[in-house]
């Protein structure tokens, strides 16, 4: 970074989350967006309540729209594309965004609503193409306000992972579905972690980018997310022209001992993108010293049975709904599962496209239309769907477990 400009980004906390939102802003440089579009883009990806920090905080969301438009008279827009089967307006309506969304000035888009475009990403290491919101030639400026949040398939979600929701649809899901395992091989000599999804999330900053990230730790989400952890109020709010300094100084306050590549899609973002931060002595803090503001977070585990002893989840490249149902359906049947499952004899769930015949045990639940691929397996139960309810999934394992008792009393 030697002769070049840092990136700044701005750090401020206050238990009213609106004072944090303007002090953060008040100390960058924000480009002009007189007269232009611009795309508020928090992340509402579920039908969940306010202050989880599973869905950015509206609060956050109202005063960095309440900050801009004092500044800038421009068209604003909020809008994102949420997880498979969900109802986007419904989403905003449920994490508190129905007073936001009554003002005239503030355009409600569900950005699945128009036809999609394609764009071509001839660079891109597994992606080669993506097809994104069909408001995308309409926006001129995209502000991504995602809620931070540590994440079981990433590490952690922050401002540029929040940008997926610019992804038309389900072709989301084409980027779990990937497979360069020549690719891998090559990359794990460094990032032990890193995975396909890692890989196509950091092609697409060959064509996304925010021109102002702002991320949302009022409520951060710390444990198993991106939806099963639990909430921790920090009152902070980071804010930067620079996304992947914005996700770099996040990391460094909730989890000072992590390297970038415990998230990998940054690191390679930060390999790929000419003049990058790569790490915090790369960045100018506002305030300079931010000891004050660090906050370890409990990280995501890599596997559900840390948390479920008596649950086993083979999960290889699903996606969030999936991911989302079977955290759903465990923490809201814990009581059942905990009677019938133990350590010994647990409940054996498998998600996703990579399943294959030898990740499976006797007993497996194949869950989705994604394992249809060892539907044949003759000791597993297909659950079709894209994903399948929970209470579908849960009375097929109630009526199997019937069936087993009646076979065998003392089962
Ligand atoms: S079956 Fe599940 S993992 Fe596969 S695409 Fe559908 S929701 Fe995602």
């Amino acid at each position: 970074m030697m002769g070049r400009k840092k990136a700044v980004v701005s750090l401020a906390q206050n238990k009213d989350i609106a004072l944090a939102v303007k002090f953060s802003l008040d100390n960058i440089e924000i480009p002009d967006f007189f007269g232009k579009n611009i795309l508020l883009k928090p992340n509402v990806g579920r039908e969940t309540d306010p202050h989880l920090g599973i869905n950015t905080n509206a609060e956050v969301v109202s005063a960095v729209f309440d900050y801009l438009k004092r500044r800038y008279k421009a068209n604003y827009f909020i809008g994102d594309s949420p997880i498979i089967n969900t109802d986007t307006k419904k989403a905003f309506e449920q994490s508190g965004y129905s007073e936001l969304l009554k003002n005239e000035d503030l355009q409600f888009i569900d950005l699945d609503k128009k036809p999609p475009i394609e764009l071509k990403i001839p660079h891109g290491k597994i992606l080669k193409k993506i097809k994104v919101t069909g408001f995308w030639e309409d926006i001129d400026h995209i502000i991504s306000i995602p809620v931070l949040k540590m994440h079981m398939h990433c590490g952690a979600s922050l401002s540029f992972k929040n940008l997926k929701g610019l992804i038309y649809k389900r072709e989301k899901i084409t980027l779990h579905h990937k497979e360069a395992p020549e690719l891998i091989k090559k990359y794990q000599k460094d990032m032990k972690k890193v995975k396909e999804l890692d890989i196509a999330i950091s092609d697409l900053a060959h064509v996304f980018s925010a021109d102002l990230s702002i991320i949302d730790a009022s409520y951060a989400h710390e444990g198993m997310g991106p939806s099963s952890g639990e909430p921790i109020k920090l009152d902070t709010i980071i804010a930067s022209t620079n996304f992947l300094a914005a996700d770099i100084i996040a990391l460094a306050i909730t989890q000072p001992k992590w390297r970038l590549k415990e998230v990998p899609h940054l690191k390679l973002i930060s390999e790929l993108l000419p003049n990058s931060p790569k790490s915090q002595k790369d960045i100018i803090t506002i305030p300079e010293n931010i000891k004050a503001f660090i906050h370890p977070l409990k990280p995501s585990p890599e596997t559900i049975s840390i948390k479920y002893k008596n649950v086993r989840l083979i999960d290889i490249n699903s996606c969030s709904a999936c991911l989302s149902t079977i955290f759903n359906l465990l923490k809201n049947n814990k009581e059942f599962i905990d009677q019938n499952f133990t350590e010994d004899n647990p409940l054996h769930l498998a998600i996703g496209k990579g399943v294959t015949y030898s990740d499976l045990y006797d007993e497996t639940y194949l869950i989705g239309n994604c394992t249809s691929k060892v539907k044949d397996y003759k000791k597993g139960i297909f659950i079709k769907g894209c994903t399948p309810v929970e209470s579908t999934i849960l009375s097929i394992i109630k009526d199997r477990l019937r069936l087993k008792k009646k076979l065998n009393p003392d089962f």
